[in-house]
Formats: C-alpha cells, structure tokens, sequence
C-alpha cells in the first residue's frame, strides 16, 4: 500500500493532542485519496507529524490513531502483535491476581482460573487496536472487526494467526455484525470458524455455567463487563429478588445462589429460552433459589407490580443503553427514573438496589442525579454502597471517556 498523508484541521488536531484517538470525517481537510482501511500518517495545518493512524472512508470516524509516531506499512504487522501479545499478558496478569473481586475464592492451577474462563482480551481503543474486539468464551475465541483496516484480509489473518498462538486449543470465530459492516460500507459476510472446529462451549464466570454459541443467529455470550458486579450484586443480595432485563439471566443465576427465590424479566424470548438452558447447567451444582423467567415489557411489569404493592429485598435494573446519541440523553434520563423510581417504591426496608446504565453519553454524575430525584420522589433514604464500573478486563483509557460507558450503583433502602 501506498504511503498516504492525511491533513486535518486545528479542532482534529487538538483532540489528537488532548489524547483521544479519533477525527471525525468534518475536521479532515482537503479530498482525501487513501485507500478504505489504510495506515496514513496524519498531519496538522501547518505540516506537523501527528502520528499514524488507520483510516475508514465511511465512518464519521474518519481516522484513529495507532501511534504518535510514523509507522512504515512494513512495520504494522509487528506493532500489531506487539499489542495483541501485550493485551494477552495483562489479561493473564489480571486474572494471576488473586485479589480480583468476586473471584478470591476462586481455585487456580498455574495461570489458569477454574472458576472464570470468560473475558474480553482485546477491548479496541483501550489496548490501542481502535477496532477490534476479541472475547474469550472458555475454548473459543471470538472476534470482531469494528472497522474497514481490521476487516482487510492481511490484517484479519495477523489477527487470527496471533491469537492461534497465544490460544492453542482454542476455536476461533470472527463474528460479523451487520450493522457495523453497513456503516463500515463493507460488503456483507457471514460469521464463520477461522481455526478449530467448535462455536458451541460452556464458560464460566464466578463459577457460574452459561451456554455460548458463537455462530447461532441469536445473538449469545454474555455480557462480560458485568461479571464483577455480578459478584458484588451477590455479595449483597438476600430474599426475594427481581432481575430486570436479564438476558440471558447473568444476575439472575447469580442471586439465585444466594436468595429464596428471583423473579427475572425480559422482553425477548429466545433470550429467556437460553437462559432456562443456562439455569438447568447450573441446578445440580449449587443450592439455588427457584429462578422465574418472564417474558414481559420491563416498563408494563414494574408499574403493574408496584400498583399491586408487591415488594422485594433486592432488585437489579440492567437496561439496554437508552441513549444512543447526546440529543437522547433526557428521554434515556426520564426512562431511568421512571424504573428506579418504581424499584425504590417496591424495595422492602433494608432492601438493595442494583442499577446499572450502559449509555455512554450518560455520565455517572448525571445517572447520580436521576437516582437522588427518584429517591425523593419515592420518599426513600438510599445509602449508596458501591459506585462501579466495568469489569477489569474492560478497561478506561484516561482521555477517551467512551471507555467508560458502563455504570453499575449499588445501594440500600433504609426505612
Ligand atoms: N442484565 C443482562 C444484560 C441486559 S441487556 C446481563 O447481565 O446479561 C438488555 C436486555 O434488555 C436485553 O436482553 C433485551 O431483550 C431487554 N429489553 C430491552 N427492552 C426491554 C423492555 N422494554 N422490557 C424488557 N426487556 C427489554
């Protein structure tokens, strides 16, 4: 591939230079002729060496910079499995530590953890691989392609052979996502097995089984970032519980091990379906609360249940992100308030609350917000006992606060 310079205004480059990876499609200057997904080198107005960077010819994200300096094309594969080899060993490191929340009872073997075989090795921008993501599901590796660069077929090679290395015995399967190829103007593809000859396994999280399927149309896996606050969510929970919008139950099978009995809703079937599945893997294994799946509108059930005063010691509120955009924001706001408002009422005395948000434009002052007005409202005292985020393997980058979407509060009840 051609060497490709790309110019981009003062705003580009502020951004660049306050630590943030990206430069949208507005602030590049002049047509630019690089090829979709290239290595370009980015300069500023004045001819000054901003780094490297891969480009994308349709998203809005025009550029994300892999490096401060000038990476020649031959030199990209190297860096490339410097960082996949350096995500590897701070995965590794981070599950050797046995302080990890949730898991300080786990039993180790070597480097291996017997009680959690899930997590996210690379997490794009925040290992510096803007564009990729790979989860670990016990024996299959699964691995998406946010961007043009890393779906060319050079680069998807490097990464599937790489991967092969660090994971022997593992399948691969590189998942496709419609959604993102289409914005990505990437012609369509199907989900398929890079190495190995299993999608289906078993994994693990906090000694808790779940089904994964890396080629079924449904979508599967869990959503691993939550798996420390599945933990500290068990650590205080008792009685009778509600899980709302379980998925496929990761708080459900977790509270059940420690309540009398959970009540988990979702709105999606095949969802409830496979979490059935999951709580059968998991029944013999532990003492557990008897687990009802509901299949109802989350909004629709919490108001029909609060009006019938029914009452619970702990609740979980998980819902998908409400906003997706800036401009969305107070409609996600109101959405928030409308649910902790109606689980606060229905909390008994002493009751815990578990309250999550995944919007990344909601910031963890503004979710506080929403829950101190839906305290007041629903004349509760609530005690915040935990202020969380995502699991480690997960992790936030300094200057890109999109690294810190997910915020996970837990709190008390009192009177
Ligand atoms: N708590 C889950 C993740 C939840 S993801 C876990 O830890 O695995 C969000 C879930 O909300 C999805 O399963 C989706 O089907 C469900 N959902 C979305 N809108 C809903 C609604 N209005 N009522 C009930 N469930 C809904």
């Amino acid at each position: 591939m051609d060497d490709c310079t790309i110019t981009i205004n003062h705003r580009g480059a502020a951004r660049l230079r306050g630590g943030h990876p990206w430069v949208y499609r507005s602030d590049l200057i002049a047509s630019v002729d690089a090829a979709a997904g290239a290595l370009v080198s980015v300069r500023d107005e004045r001819g000054r060496r901003l780094g490297s960077a891969l480009y994308s010819s349709a998203s809005q994200i025009a550029i994300r910079l892999l490096s401060a300096d000038d990476i020649a094309d031959e030199a990209l594969p190297e860096l490339l499995r410097a960082r996949i080899a350096s995500a590897v060993r701070f995965r590794q490191q981070t599950f050797d530590d046995s302080t990890l929340p949730g898991l300080e009872t786990r039993e180790t073997r070597g480097t291996r953890c017997t009680r959690c075989d899930a997590y996210r090795v690379i997490f794009s921008e925040a290992d510096l691989l803007p564009g990729l993501i790979v989860d670990k599901y016990n024996d299959v590796i699964s691995l998406q392609a946010l961007t043009q660069a890393f779906d060319r077929e050079d680069l998807r090679t490097l990464v599937v052979e790489s991967l092969a290395e660090h994971f022997h015995a593992a399948s691969i399967v590189e998942r496709v996502d419609p959604h993102i190829r289409e914005l990505e103007q990437l012609k369509p593809r199907e989900s398929q097995l890079a190495r190995g000859d299993r999608a289906k396994t078993i994994f693990t999280l906090n000694d808790v089984r779940f089904h994964y399927d890396a080629l079924s149309g449904q979508k599967t896996g869990a959503f691993l970032d939550q798996r420390e606050n599945y933990a500290a969510a068990a650590r205080y929970a008792h009685g009778e519980a509600l899980d709302v919008f379980t998925y496929q139950g990761g708080f459900a099978l977790h509270l059940a091990r420690v309540c009398d009995s959970v009540a988990a809703v979702d709105a999606s079937r095949p969802a409830l379906e496979i979490a059935d599945e999951n709580e059968k893997l998991n029944r013999d294994r532990h003492r557990a609360g008897e687990i009802e799946w509901i299949e109802a509108n989350a909004f629709d059930l919490l108001k029909d249940y609060a009006t019938a005063g029914r009452q619970y010691d702990t609740i979980v509120l998980d819902p998908p992100a409400f906003a997706k955009t800036k401009r969305a924001v107070p409609t996600a706001l109101r959405g928030y308030k409308e649910l902790n408002l109606r689980a606060l009422k229905m909390l008994r005395p002493g009751g815990t609350l578990i309250t999550c948000s995944c919007s990344f434009h909601v910031s963890e002052a503004e979710f506080l917000e929403m829950l101190a007005s839906a305290a007041a409202d629903a004349g509760r005292v609530v005690r915040v006992l935990e202020k969380r985020g995502a699991s480690r393997d997960h992790p936030v980058l300094l200057n890109v606060p999109e690294t810190a979407y997910l915020k996970c509060i837990v709190c008390q009840a009192l009177g």
